[in-house]
């Protein structure tokens, strides 16, 4: 008789609990809180059944209730100290003679082409967090012995490098089977703070003023791929055939796709990496266009939907370089508190914002001043840490040295 009476109320409480899950669904939210949730009924249990079904029930439900609202109120500030870092080969900083902890600094994000042993061993020394940039869709070192990973434009070619960048099919398997034994390669010899995904986007170049938005990938591999989950034959036999099909009759689909695909890298990265190290953080790198800018390119063309990046990373990292996208320095913080408000960080707690400005001089000149400003726009509310570009930007101009190590020196850059 105890146990029916105990499962009925557990059948109750399952029952409510999927109506608040409905009003949660497709938030990561839903997850903790569901954790919450389920601590706060064992401990109910544990206390023996004193209360009437119905009262039960009641105080169930408002349990529930409580933990909900207690969870989406409560702010995410201020748990962790603020990043401080600094993004490229901080190495260099050391060879010059500096120390990471006499320049404020409590983080170093490091190109994983740069992370060595003695850079790791000193960075611990001085009490700075590891932070490993990876190198994600960037094909260029890949494609010298894979040409069949080379990404192919709607004319059926090869994609010619966008600028400086080339990247590559993301459907290529023996590519991502490359990348993830990096990764492994990578958290085997080294306790990370975390894994900075960079380079997450189709072929394309961002980083400058006048963007380079090239269509990929139309080779057969993403074409196949593309029609098995639309379930349709696509019509045509050459490349550019099938191309012209799916961008006149399918353009939404493709895409969500495209999308997908990206999300999904994310998320098997993510899954090497909280396999091997739980407690790391995944951070991703990403161009900070708002949705609206160049024709919905940063959606259409690089494939990226910041909410789904922000439901699979822990951190995201807006790429808020004004002086290569020829952006006032204003810009950095409007963009911040943008994506706060889209992500509904303050509400949620999750992700964390970490903004990457630019002190670099190429191309464009940043002053010293102009450095000041972009870090005090990157620094502001909802970010809860920053990161400089780059290292060499501060050897060569010590008035940029000195307005870091100021803003660092502070709890928080202002
Ligand atoms: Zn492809």
């Amino acid at each position: 008789m105890q146990k029916s009476t105990s499962r009925k109320s557990e059948v109750d409480f399952l029952h409510k609990r999927s109506k608040v899950k409905h009003i949660l669904s497709g938030s990561r939210e839903w997850q903790d809180f569901s954790i919450l949730a389920k601590d706060c009924f064992l401990c109910f249990k544990s206390q023996g059944s004193i209360l009437p079904d119905s009262m039960k029930s009641t105080f169930l439900f408002l349990m529930v209730l409580a933990v909900f609202s207690c969870k989406t109120s409560s702010p995410p500030e201020s748990r962790e100290e603020f990043i401080k870092g600094v993004y490229g080969n901080p190495g260099t900083l050391l060879e010059a003679g500096y120390s990471f902890d006499s320049l404020g600094m409590n983080a170093v994000f490091v190109r994983s082409g740069s992370l060595d042993r003695e850079f790791y061993e000193i960075s611990k020394k001085q009490g700075v967090k590891v932070f490993v940039e990876f190198p994600t869709l960037n094909g260029k070192e890949y494609l010298v012995d894979h040409p069949d990973a080379w990404p192919i434009n709607e004319k059926g070619e090869n994609a010619p490098p966008a600028d400086w960048f080339m990247g590559i099919c993301p459907t290529h398997s023996g590519f991502k089977e490359y990348r993830s034994n990096q990764l492994k390669e990578i958290l085997n010899e080294y306790e990370v703070d975390g894994i900075f995904l960079d380079y997450v986007h189709w072929h394309a170049q961002f980083e400058t003023p006048n963007p380079i938005l090239p269509e990929t990938c139309f080779c057969d591999r993403c074409t196949g791929a593309f029609a098995a989950v639309i379930d349709t034959l696509i019509p045509g036999i050459t490349i550019p055939e099938k191309a012209d099909w799916i961008l006149k009759n399918a353009d939404p689909e493709w895409r969500k796709w495209r999308v997908g695909v990206l999300n999904t890298w994310v998320e098997d990265m993510g899954a090497i990496l909280k396999e091997y190290q739980p407690e790391a953080k995944l951070g991703v790198f990403h161009c900070a266009w708002y949705p609206a800018d160049y024709d919905s390119a940063l959606y259409r063309t690089m494939g990226l939907d910041p909410v789904a990046l922000a439901e699979r990373a822990d951190v995201l990292s807006p790429m808020l370089f004004h002086k290569m996208k020829a952006r006032p320095t204003a810009w950095v913080g409007e963009y911040v508190a943008w994506l706060g408000e889209t992500l509904d960080v303050e509400k949620k707690g999750n992700p964390q914002i970490w903004p990457i400005v630019q002190s670099h001089n190429n191309p464009g000149i940043v002053s010293a001043e102009e450095f000041r400003k972009v870090m005090i726009e990157g620094s502001k509310a909802p970010a809860s840490g920053i990161m400089m570009f780059s290292d060499q930007s501060l050897i060569e101009d010590p008035k940029k040295l000195e307005v870091m190590k100021e803003l660092y020196s502070k709890r928080k850059p202002q």
